[in-house]
């Protein structure tokens, strides 16, 4: 056994079907009766339905949560937060709405219930990601983390499979670079690993049939495990160009992790050997990188940067921007291997592993 230090989260998670009807007993549990009840624009009904529920215990609805949480929204939401007199926040939606809530709470100390109804995995992580004039910028702290997070499989039901399948690539994404994390340690590798084989396994039954409940579970399960990986083991290579290219060229975050995903393993692959034989399998393949850019193809991800409206002349100044802040990774950073990268997953080709 290797060395290792592991340091675990608080938190309250309550796991199920139906689980909605307990958000009150949450909310009081916590200490609280005004929640401001937090949703998108395209979930309003559903934020509306939570407050009506909710009764005396909302304090209002506040339904504009945007992707990479723009400092603007969350300035906005903190003026209904004042004027409700909110004293707890219930973030029911993906990680735009949790990512809402943790910006609240970040400047408030606000308790947090969360209810994800995608596999993005941001309520399980003290980490928050804003935006402001077009730039990215994440932190992490205690007060991010949400207090209770409430997963009900029945809201997952209505996740499109096209969202389906790139949230839960982005959760998976979290698992592979935790199994290869330096902060990596035996009970979040077990996790992270069972979290890939969950959702791997639930994939195809959610797009032959998106209402299977058995596999919706299995699937949200999976997003747990790997939202749990992703806060408390450190991310490399694949979540930081995410990162940059999500930050500077406005493209869509979950299908931005779904094209780099095989290509940045197969950047890792020889470095980080043990990690991929874990990962290959979690998802049933000989070759880690090849068998995860297999799946996504089956599964009708997108599978280039082009497609997703990354101009090929923005190539170079993603490479100079994942090299700009050194961080660890298993294979080092080098200008002409991430160039092959970024082009490979531009045109869509089977990742190379890096010579
Ligand atoms: P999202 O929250 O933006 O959701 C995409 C769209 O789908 C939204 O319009 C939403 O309202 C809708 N939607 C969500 N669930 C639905 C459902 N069950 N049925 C129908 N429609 C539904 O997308 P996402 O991928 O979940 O989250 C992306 C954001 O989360 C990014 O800003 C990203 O940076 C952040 N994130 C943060 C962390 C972290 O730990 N800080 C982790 C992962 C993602």
């Amino acid at each position: 056994m290797q060395p290792f230090v592991y340091n675990s989260l608080p938190g309250k998670v309550v796991f199920g079907r139906g689980t909605l009807a307990q958000v009150g007993e949450e909310v009081r549990a916590l200490g609280c009766s005004r929640a401001l009840v937090l949703t998108t624009p395209r979930q309003e009904g559903v934020g509306q339905a939570l407050a009506a529920q909710l009764g005396d215990l909302a304090a209002g609805i506040f339904s504009g949560a945007a992707m990479h949480t723009p400092v603007e929204v969350t300035e906005r939401a903190m003026a209904a937060v004042s004027e409700t007199g909110a004293d707890c926040v219930v973030a029911i939606g993906g990680g735009s709405t949790t990512g809402l809530g943790k910006a609240i709470a970040l400047r408030t100390d606000l308790p947090q219930v969360v209810i994800p109804t995608t596999y993005a995995g941001s309520e399980a992580t003290p980490i928050l990601g804003q935006t402001e004039n077009g730039v990215k910028t994440t932190q992490r702290g205690a007060q991010i983390l949400p207090e209770v997070i409430l997963y009900d499989v029945d809201l997952t039901l209505t996740l499109p499979p096209a969202l389906t399948v790139t949230s839960a690539l982005n959760a998976i994404a979290h698992s592979v670079e935790g199994l290869y994390s330096p902060d990596a340690n035996p009970l979040i590798s077990l996790l992270a690993e069972d979290g890939i084989r969950a959702l791997v396994s639930a994939l195809p039954r959610i797009v032959a049939q998106p209402s299977n409940v058995e596999a919706r579970s299995d699937a949200l399960y999976g997003a747990w495990a790997c939202g749990v990986t992703l806060g408390v083991v450190g991310m490399a290579l694949h979540h930081k160009i995410c990162h940059t290219l999500g930050g500077t060229f406005d493209l869509p975050h979950a299908e931005t992790h779904s094209v780099i995903l095989p290509h940045a393993m197969a950047y890792n692959a020889r470095a980080a050997a043990d990690a991929m034989a874990k990962v290959a399998r979690a998802i049933g393949k000989d070759d880690a990188p090849r068998g995860m850019w297999d799946l996504s193809k089956q599964l009708g991800a997108p599978m280039t940067l082009a497609e997703l409206g990354m101009p090929r002349d923005g190539i170079a100044r993603a490479v100079e921007l994942a090299l700009a802040n050194p961080y660890w990774n298993p294979e080092p950073l080098e200008a002409g291997r991430l160039t092959t990268l970024l082009e490979g997953a531009w045109e869509g080709r089977p990742p190379r592993e890096m010579e």
